[in-house]
Order: structure tokens, then C-alpha cells, then sequence
């Protein structure tokens, strides 16, 4: 059994298509010859990508933790989360567009997983839309200029749109969101098949230069897509219903369950409750399915959501979320300052910039540890500023 002490740890790291080449192994010092995309590393004990302890063994966390899971965790957390982290934590390098989904409620996954279960539809299916009976709330924090879209527009904004981009669709002042997003699903492929026609058209005449404008997104979308064949990705029509949402470099945002969203570029530090649970909307060659989207999307609100941070200290930035899974905070640090942190569960703390020493070891930028519950964190800053990321659960 490995010590459950405080440890350095390396991410796992995703190569999906959709990431930037060059943030991620930046941040990490790593070189990057064959020009892989590194488009999330992932902090946590994930099964599909676990960090790595830095000892001889590069013990994965999952196995670490499974060894000695009330130690490591603390034993309250085991008891309300089970014998694994309450969260995960990841950095994000959007270059392409992701698809468009919405996460269900913690009821929500609990019937949707048990259903899936009842009907046999085996956990690996690509049909399956329940990984597991988790919510998966979403917080992050933008490390750059941030695009995404999250949650609906006004119908206002929508009825302009419509009228520029698809001028045959007839509009009725009766439209809400739910019964717009309800036809998109209804129409009949041919049509839409049409309508795509028309706005690739009518885009041309639209000046899609502004990142914050929806054009600029949607031309992109026409590109990246090509929906000639089958059942057509409906992506490109309920982006017209959707909200732009720009975060400059410290902003930090929230996805509720139920709210549909996409990211669409940039780099953030990305931290959520440890589900796989995702319902698809569009932009994508993944399973999507209608009827169980629509049974979870909420339209009672427009859905945007900006964390404002809470200012414990000067240098300590708390970002707490609606919900108990997990907890940020972000210190920014000038020389000599020094914090004492402890937790009642499991920690992960990113340096982000700087030099600092912990417990008498050196940390440098792009550096990580893992800190199990109950054990003290003594930081001081010993670069001329620094600033690291420390994610928690919160019970
Ligand atoms: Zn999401």
C-alpha cells in the first residue's frame, strides 16, 4: 500500500480531435513534436484517464485510492460520494467547437440510469445515455478569452435571426423555446436539409467576423460539419436559439442541470461533479436523443450563469457553486505570503504561475499535487508573484 500523503501527480491527459496543440504541453513543459492535440488533462481518479502519482510506479489514482479509500478520501465523503473523489478537475484547450448538451439533475440521473439498466442496454452501448446515476454540474474558469454558448437568447434576438438567415421559416408570435427547440425536432429531414441550404446561403450576406455574434459561430459550424447524409444534425438550428457567451481571463461560469451549452473557444480550468452524464443537442456524430433532451432541457430561464468570486482574503478567491460536490479557489500571491489550507476530503491543487514551497518541497508553474483529506498545506510564495487552483469537495 502506498502512504496516503501528499503527493505530486501528473494529469491524464485526452487527445480528442477538438484540442489545441500547443496550450496544454505549454503548461505542462512538455514538448509536443508530432503535434498532438491535447484538448483536456484531467485531474482526478477518473477510470478512463486518472492522474498519475510522480513515484517510480506512476500509480494511477484510482488504483491509489481504492488501496486506502477512508484515508485518502476521509470517511464522511466516502460515505455520501462512495470510494471515489467527489470531483474532477480538468484544463480545457477548445480549438473546434464541442457538441451542444445539456447534464441532468441528480433525479433525473437516478431514474434515467436505473431505467437504461431495466432495459438492458449495456453500459458501453454508444445508444446509452446514463453512465451512471450522477448529476454532473459544471464550473470553469476562463484562462483566456472564452467563448461558448450557453443557455437561450431572447425570442427577440432569435425572431432577428431568423428572419436574416432562414426568411421562409414562418414565425409565430406564439414561439417559446421549448416549442421552437420541439420543432427543429419534428422537422422532416428534406426540409431541414433545405433550410441548411438557405442559411449557408443567407450567412454569406452576414458579417461573421464578431466572435460575440452568433454568425461568426454558426459559419463556423457550416464548415466543420458536413450534414449532407442520414439523419441530419440539427445542431445548426438550435444554435439560432442560443446565447453567446464571452468570459474574459478570470471569469468564472456555472452550467445548472439542464441547461444546454457548448463550448466554443479558448482555455479554462473546467471542475465538475464525477459523472459521465451527458445529453446531446446537435455538432456532433454522437448519439443524441430527442425525447430524453427535451424531457430534461430547461426553458423557465435563459439559463446564463456567472459565479461572482467570494473574497475570503485579498489573495483568496472562493467560487462556490449551488450545489455540494465540489468547491475552487483561486490565490494570487505576492512574495513571502504564505496560507495554510486543509480539507475534510480529498484536495488537488494547480500552480498556475510562480514559484511556491509547500511543506518544504519546491512547486513550480504547471505543477500539481493531490492532498488527502485532513492533511495540512503549508504554502508560501517565493517567486516575485504566483497563483494556483485548488479544487475541493464540499460536504
Ligand atoms: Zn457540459
Amino acid at each position: 500500500m502506498i502512504e496516503p500523503v501528499i503527493s505530486k501527480i501528473s494529469p491524464g491527459i485526452q487527445h480528442y480531435a477538438w484540442g489545441g496543440t500547443k496550450f496544454i504541453p505549454d503548461w505542462l513543459g512538455i514538448e509536443n513534436k508530432a503535434d498532438k492535440p491535447y484538448a483536456e488533462a484531467w485531474y482526478g481518479d477518473h477510470p478512463l484517464a486518472p492522474a498519475q502519482l510522480e513515484d517510480n510506479q506512476h500509480t494511477h489514482l484510482d488504483q491509489w485510492i481504492a488501496s486506502n479509500p477512508v484515508a485518502i478520501l476521509g470517511a464522511e465523503s466516502v460515505d455520501v460520494y462512495g470510494p471515489r473523489m467527489p470531483f474532477l478537475l480538468k484544463i480545457l484547450d477548445v480549438r473546434n467547437m464541442l457538441s451542444l448538451q445539456l447534464h441532468p439533475s441528480k433525479n433525473g440521473a437516478i431514474k434515467g440510469f436505473a431505467l437504461e439498466n431495466e432495459m438492458h442496454i449495456p453500459l458501453l452501448s454508444p445508444n446509452r445515455n446514463y453512465k451512471d446515476s450522477n448529476h454532473k454540474p459544471e464550473l470553469l474558469f476562463a484562462l483566456s478569452d472564452f467563448w461558448m454558448l450557453q443557455g437561450f437568447a431572447t425570442m427577440e434576438v432569435i425572431k432577428t435571426r431568423f428572419e436574416a438567415l432562414l426568411p421562409q421559416f414562418e414565425w409565430s408570435s406564439n414561439y417559446s423555446w421549448r416549442t421552437l427547440m420541439a420543432r427543429i425536432w419534428a422537422l422532416d429531414s428534406e426540409l431541414y436539409l433545405g433550410y441548411l441550404d438557405t442559411i449557408t446561403h443567407q450567412i454569406q450576406s452576414q458579417n461573421c467576423g464578431d466572435k460575440d455574434d452568433i454568425y461568426h459561430w454558426i459559419e463556423k459550424a457550416l464548415q466543420s460539419y458536413p450534414y449532407a447524409s442520414g439523419s441530419p444534425d440539427r445542431g445548426v438550428l438550435v444554435m439560432m436559439l442560443m446565447h453567446v457567451q464571452y468570459l474574459k481571463p478570470g471569469q468564472v461560469g456555472y452550467q445548472a442541470p439542464g441547461v444546454l451549452h457548448a463550448y466554443l473557444e479558448g482555455q479554462n480550468i473546467e471542475l465538475m461533479a464525477n459523472s459521465d452524464n451527458v445529453l446531446r443537442g446537435g455538432l456532433t456524430p454522437k448519439h443524441i436523443d430527442p425525447a430524453e433532451l427535451m424531457l430534461h432541457l430547461d426553458t423557465t430561464s435563459p439559463g446564463q450563469c456567472l459565479l461572482s468570486p467570494i473574497y475570503l482574503m485579498d489573495d483568496e478567491l472562493a467560487f462556490s457553486p449551488p450545489v455540494h460536490d465540489f468547491l475552487l479557489k483561486y490565490y494570487p500571491l505576492k512574495h513571502g505570503s504564505t496560507k495554510t489550507i486543509q480539507s475534510n476530503t480529498v484536495s488537488v491543487m494547480l500552480v498556475q504561475k510562480g514559484k511556491l514551497v509547500y511543506n518544504g518541497a519546491v512547486l513550480s508553474d504547471g505543477e500539481s499535487l493531490i492532498i488527502p483529506a485532513f492533511s495540512i498545506l503549508n504554502i508560501e510564495c517565493i517567486s516575485t508573484h504566483a497563483a494556483f487552483f485548488w479544487a475541493t469537495g464540499s460536504l
